[in-house]
C-alpha cells in the first residue's frame, strides 16, 4: 500500500471528522447546494497541499480542472497570506486546466497524468466533476450515457490517484433537499433540471462523500455520507478570507 498520508481542509473541526484531512491515493467528493462551499474548499486545498506535510499539507503542486470558469487567483493570493506564502510560487504550482466540454475534461487527464509523471504533485481536483456532463447529456434518453461516461471519468480519476499518489477532490453540485423534494412532487418533466442535479456516483469509486451545506452567516456544516469507515458526523466550518477556516 501506499504511504497515504492527509491534506487539511483549513479547519480543523473538518479534519478530524474525515480522519485527518482527505486521503492522498483515492476520491473525496463533496456534494451540496450552490454557494455551500465546494468551490472555495477547492481553493483552500490549493494552497494546503503545498504546505508541509508536517504542517498538513502534501508538499507538492497541484492540478485544477476548472469547468465553471471559478478559479480566482486572487483568491488563491488571499488564502496564501494567512498561511505565510508566497503568492507567486503558490500560483506557479497550480496547473489550473479549464475544460470546455464532457469530452475536454475527460481529456485533460491524459495531460494531466503526464504532468504528474514529471513533477510531484499533491492534489487534483474537479470542480466541477459533474457540470459539463449535466449540460452534455440533458435529455431523459441520455441519462444512462451520462452515467457512464461519469464512471469512465471516476475510473481514470481513481487510477491517477493511485498511480501519483495524489488526493483527488471533485465536487458536485445537488439540490437542496426541499427543492429536489417539491420538484419530485411536481413530477415536472426532465429538462436536464431535476434528476440530473441529484446525479449520484457508484461507490465502487468514491472513498469519501461529504454532503455540504449552508448554516448561518459564514458557517458552513459537512456531514460524512454513506460510509463504511467514518460515523455519519458533522463538522462546522466557516469561510473567511483566508479560505475554510473554523
Ligand atoms: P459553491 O462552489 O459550493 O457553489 P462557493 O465555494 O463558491 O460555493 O462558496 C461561496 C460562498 O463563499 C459565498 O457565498 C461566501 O459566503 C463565501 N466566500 C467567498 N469568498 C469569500 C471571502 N473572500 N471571504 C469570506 N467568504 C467568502
Ligand atoms: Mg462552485
Amino acid at each position: 500500500r501506499m504511504n497515504v498520508y492527509n491534506v487539511s481542509t483549513g479547519s480543523q473541526a473538518l479534519n478530524e471528522i474525515i480522519g485527518g484531512g482527505i486521503e492522498t491515493g483515492s476520491i473525496t467528493e463533496a456534494f451540496g447546494e450552490f454557494r455551500c462551499g465546494k468551490t472555495q474548499l477547492s481553493h483552500t486545498l490549493c494552497v494546503t497541499a503545498q504546505l508541509p506535510t508536517e504542517m498538513g499539507g502534501g508538499n507538492g503542486r497541484v492540478a485544477f480542472i476548472d469547468t465553471e470558469n471559478t478559479f480566482r487567483p486572487e483568491r488563491i493570493m488571499e488564502i496564501c497570506a494567512r498561511f505565510d506564502l508566497n503568492a507567486d510560487d503558490v500560483l506557479d504550482n497550480i496547473l489550473v486546466a479549464r475544460a470546455y466540454t464532457s469530452e475536454h475534461q475527460c481529456e485533460l487527464l491524459d495531460h494531466v497524468a503526464a504532468r504528474m509523471a514529471a513533477d510531484r504533485f499533491a492534489l487534483l481536483i474537479v470542480d466541477s466533476a459533474t457540470a459539463l456532463f449535466r449540460v452534455d447529456f440533458t435529455g431523459r434518453g441520455e441519462l444512462a450515457t451520462r452515467q457512464q461516461k461519469l464512471n469512465q471519468f471516476l475510473s481514470s480519476l481513481t487510477k491517477i490517484a493511485e498511480q501519483f499518489n495524489v488526493a483527488v477532490w471533485i465536487t458536485n453540485q445537488v439540490m437542496s433537499t426541499p427543492d429536489a423534494m417539491a420538484f419530485a412532487a411536481d413530477k415536472k418533466p426532465i429538462g436536464g433540471k431535476r434528476c440530473s442535479a441529484q446525479t449520484t456516483f457508484t461507490n465502487i469509486h468514491m472513498n469519501r462523500e461529504l454532503a455540504l451545506r449552508k448554516g448561518r452567516g459564514e458557517q458552513r456544516i459537512c456531514k460524512i455520507f454513506d460510509s463504511p469507515m467514518f460515523a455519519e458526523t458533522e463538522a462546522t466550518f466557516a469561510i473567511g478570507e483566508g479560505g475554510v477556516c473554523d
